[in-house]
């Protein structure tokens, strides 16, 4: 295993003075601390025998319920017993490849994609072939190539990784019109979809896009995550999986943690259960649209010709391209150094291209610091473009 670019930087980012434009920390200062506090008090009184007790791998019953009513949001009809509770949806991506992947096989994902999928799939030894995105996600011609030219050389693909909403790192949303034709090409091929979807109700105009599950239920394993929604500190995610795979998942969250955390997911279900949920997240997203306001609004303002960058419907990041000649890797130290941080685009692909790319999120600094942090960027940028600069790399 390798130690994530990403991980190696919390360290030096997290200095007070160095605004921080690198990690992914949902902004929790909008929950209402005061009536979780109550109610996970009560919990404990009146249900601490059950709350602090081991329970079924599958994970709860009402919490599974409640999962599949979150999940009615974006189209998709489920029943309790095919969803999956694990300890985030990272653990939902690591025991599912550790299911379907043998050293070697192929995993498709886009390219860039997210950093902790990257890290599963390289700890269970499968190969990750890249497909090109647009500001569309996903290009369907080039998910066609990049199938043929794997059977023609003998590899196995085994699936395809996608995040269709809201792209870690991207920044993009998968086109509705490309949906039902990835969906068709990969059945085509005989390749399972893993949607990994923690984003998909953090859209700005409100509509959650419709899940590629809630056409394909066969075809497509679908990953939740309340991490984004609700409260990334509990670590509760889930996974929808056709009955063969959710069979073998439950066999696998035993032999991996037993069950997961019950206290936290009767934390959840509660929450689901007694607060105005979606109120919670439509407040989520008006946090998250005006950062990525102030955020569009700095790189136009500040950032030196040349650089280009995507435009989020949704979610926490957006996606840089800078000038021929500049290398983000390299440059971080002299970003540090002028007290602003960035994950460089190398962290986002298994082969570690993406050199001229780097991520930039919104969702956790205030306005101002997003602002200032994004004007520090450009002038390290600037400094860097001058003519006769060397990275000397
Ligand atoms: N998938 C994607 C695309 C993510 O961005 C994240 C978190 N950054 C995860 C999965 C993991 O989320 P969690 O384990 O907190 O549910």
């Amino acid at each position: 295993m390798e130690a994530s670019e990403i991980r190696a930087l919390f360290a030096v980012a997290s200095r007070p003075e160095v605004v921080s434009l690198a990690g992914g920390m949902p902004n929790l200062a909008a929950l209402p601390l005061g009536a979780l506090s109550e109610q996970v008090a009560r919990l404990v009184a009146q249900d601490g025998l059950t709350a602090l007790q081991y329970a079924s791998a599958h994970g709860l019953p009402p919490l599974r319920e409640r999962i599949c009513d979150v999940m009615a949001l974006e189209g998709i009809a489920a029943r309790p017993e095919d969803v999956v509770v694990t300890v985030g949806s990272q653990m939902g991506i690591d025991l599912l490849t550790r299911l379907l992947c043998d050293p070697g096989d192929v995993v498709l994902a886009e390219g860039p994609s997210y950093v902790g999928a990257l890290g599963s799939f390289a700890a269970y030894q499968a190969q990750v072939v890249h497909v090109p995105m647009d500001a569309h996600g996903l290009v369907p011609d080039e998910l066609r190539v990049a199938l043929v030219r794997a059977r023609t050389a003998g590899q196995r693909v085994k699936l395809l990784y996608t995040i269709p909403n809201f792209h870690n790192p991207a920044g993009v949303t998968l086109a509705a019109g490309r949906r039902a034709e990835i969906l068709e090409i990969c059945r085509a091929h005989d390749v399972l979809v893993v949607e990994d979807n923690p984003y998909g109700l953090l859209g700005f105009d409100g509509a959650a896009p419709a899940a590629l599950r809630s056409t394909d239920p066969d075809n497509v394993v679908y990953l939740g995550s309340f991490s984004k929604t609700f409260a990334s500190g509990l670590r509760v995610g889930w996974v929808l999986a056709p009955d063969e795979v959710r069979d073998r998942l439950v066999l696998a969250m035993e032999s991996a943690t037993l069950c997961p955390p019950t206290l936290n997911q009767m934390i959840v279900e509660r929450y689901l259960a007694g607060h105005d949920w979606q109120g919670q997240i439509a407040v989520f997203r008006d946090l998250y649209r005006e950062r990525r306001d102030v955020m569009l609004d700095a790189l136009e303002r500040f950032l030196p010709p040349g650089c280009t960058w995507t435009v989020p419907d949704g979610g926490f990041y957006v996606w840089v391209t800078v000038p021929e000649g500049v290398d983000t890797r390299a440059m971080l130290p002299r970003a540090v150094a002028a007290r602003v941080a960035y994950a460089s685009g190398s962290g986002f692909y298994a082969d570690k291209s993406g050199g001229r790319q780097m991520r930039l999120s919104y969702c956790y600094p205030t306005p101002e610091r997003i602002h200032e942090g994004v004007r520090r960027l450009a002038g390290v940028l600037e400094a860097e473009l001058e003519p006769g600069f060397s990275t000397g790399s």
